[in-house]
C-alpha cells in the first residue's frame, strides 16, 4: 500500500465511522422520528392543502386520526 491509498483508505474510514456516529446520535437521542406516517413528499409540498393525488388523500386521512 502506497501512501496515496493509504490517505485514502483512512479517510474514508474516518468519513464513515463519523456517519455511522452522527446517525446513531441522532436516532438514539430521538432526534429522528423514524416511525412518522405522514408523507414527508406531501408535508413539504405547496399543493398539500388541495390535492387531490391518492398519497395527499391519504396523508390528510392519516393527520385526522
Ligand atoms: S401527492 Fe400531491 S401533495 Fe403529495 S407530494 Fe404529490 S403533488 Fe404534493
Amino acid at each position: 500500500m502506497n501512501r496515496k491509498v493509504f490517505i485514502r483508505t483512512t479517510g474514508r474510514i474516518f468519513f464513515l465511522g463519523g456517519l455511522a456516529a452522527a446517525t446513531g446520535y441522532l436516532v438514539a437521542g430521538g432526534k429522528v422520528d423514524a416511525t412518522c406516517s405522514k408523507s414527508a413528499a406531501c408535508q413539504k409540498c405547496r399543493k398539500y392543502t388541495d390535492c387531490e393525488l391518492p398519497l395527499a388523500l391519504e396523508t390528510r386521512q392519516n393527520e385526522k386520526e
